[in-house]
This record gives C-alpha cells, sequence and structure tokens, in this order.
C-alpha cells in the first residue's frame, strides 16, 4: 500500500490539470527557472507564498521558517539569499510576515517552549528594540505590532547581508520589501518599508 496515496492522487490531477491547459507547460519550466522575486516568509501552513500572490510555479523562490527571520549568521537563509541574487538575479526580495503569528506570541510570552525559544530570541530582541512603542500600544494590538516591527527588521537584516551590500555596491537593481500579510480575509499589506541602495539602510538605521 502507497503511503500517502491522497497526496499523490492529488498531485496526479494537479498536474494533469495543468497540462490539459498548458501542454509544454512542465517542459518548459524544467530548462530553467527565472523568478523575479525571493520570498522570505514564515512557515505556518496558511501562508504559502504562491497561493497568496497567485503566481504559478517557477516565479516565486521560497525561504521558509518560524516567524520569517534572517538571522546574520543562518547558514540556511544566507545561503538562499546568496544563491537569489547571485545566480537567479531575482529584484525583489520580500520578507513577509503576517498577524496572528504563533511564533511572534510566543516570543511575547514568559513560559518555557522548549528548543523553539533559542530562534525566538531573535523576536524577543525586536520586541527590546521597540518595547517603548509596544508599551504605548492597547494590549490587544501589541501582538500584530510586533509581527509588523519584526518584518521591518527582518528586511534591515537582509538589507545588511553581505550578499545585498555587495551587489548594491555592484550597481545590481535589486530592492527588499517589507509586507504582512492577514490571515483572516487575505489580503497582503505593504509596510511601506522597501530599500534599494546602500544609503537608504544608513537613513533608516539613523533614524531608529
Ligand atoms: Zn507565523
Amino acid at each position: 500500500m502507497k503511503t500517502l496515496k491522497h497526496l499523490f492522487d492529488r498531485n496526479l490531477a494537479w498536474a494533469n490539470e495543468i497540462k490539459k491547459s498548458d501542454p509544454d507547460f512542465f517542459s518548459q519550466l524544467s530548462k530553467q527557472q527565472a523568478p523575479e522575486y525571493l520570498w522570505i516568509g514564515c512557515s505556518d501552513s496558511r501562508v504559502p507564498a504562491n497561493q497568496i500572490v497567485n503566481l504559478p510555479p517557477g516565479e516565486i523562490f521560497v525561504h521558509r521558517n518560524i516567524a520569517n527571520v534572517v538571522v546574520h549568521t543562518d547558514l540556511n537563509c544566507l545561503s538562499v539569499i546568496h544563491f537569489a541574487v547571485e545566480v537567479l538575479k531575482v529584484k525583489h526580495i520580500i520578507v513577509c510576515g503576517h498577524y496572528g503569528c504563533g511564533g511572534i506570541k510566543a516570543a511575547m510570552e514568559d513560559t518555557d517552549h522548549g528548543l523553539i525559544d533559542n530562534w525566538l530570541r531573535h523576536i524577543k530582541d525586536v520586541s527590546r528594540f521597540n518595547a517603548q512603542a509596544l508599551e504605548e500600544a492597547k494590549p490587544e494590538d501589541r501582538q500584530n505590532l510586533l509581527c509588523e516591527f519584526n518584518v521591518i527588521e527582518q528586511v534591515r537584516n537582509v538589507c545588511s547581508t553581505s550578499v545585498i551590500q555587495s551587489a548594491w555596491k555592484n550597481g545590481a537593481n535589486l530592492s527588499v520589501h517589507g509586507w504582512v500579510y492577514s490571515i483572516e480575509n487575505g489580503i497582503i499589506k505593504d509596510l511601506n518599508t522597501s530599500m534599494s541602495s546602500h544609503e537608504q539602510l544608513l537613513e533608516a538605521n539613523s533614524a531608529h
């Protein structure tokens, strides 16, 4: 008996459906990928990159982890960014967080979650950097506000990587954006934190 047969059945039906409307879809796509976007998002099952911007396979290069965190020493994330920028030559990097993020919620709690607390430490730092604004917000708004602050911080982290710094130095046409997605209505909000040069990063860092 085939394990998870229903998933293989669904896969076959999906592939057949695509081939029906575009017989060359897979043979064309198998030759190369040329996505314009790198998506750095949360692992949450409700926030699938391609589906929420309605793009087919081949259009987005994706990295996901809990609470869409970009850590300066995370070789996995850095390798994805490096490959996307240096080899695929993506034009846009999108850090997309989401309201109601379980990782953000857990980072706000003062309880033991085990191993993941080491990862959530990075979000606790974001919370500390923005302590005053969070303190001044209504208690019921704080979690979603931290989701936004986290995205803004991760955009800066992406921009500060050696990969992006050297791409900009070499004149690459590359922008980094911060978005937040609502799992309640399916709508993405632009946090207007986009950066496309080293100067913009310096400006943002000096403002905060
Ligand atoms: Zn999440």
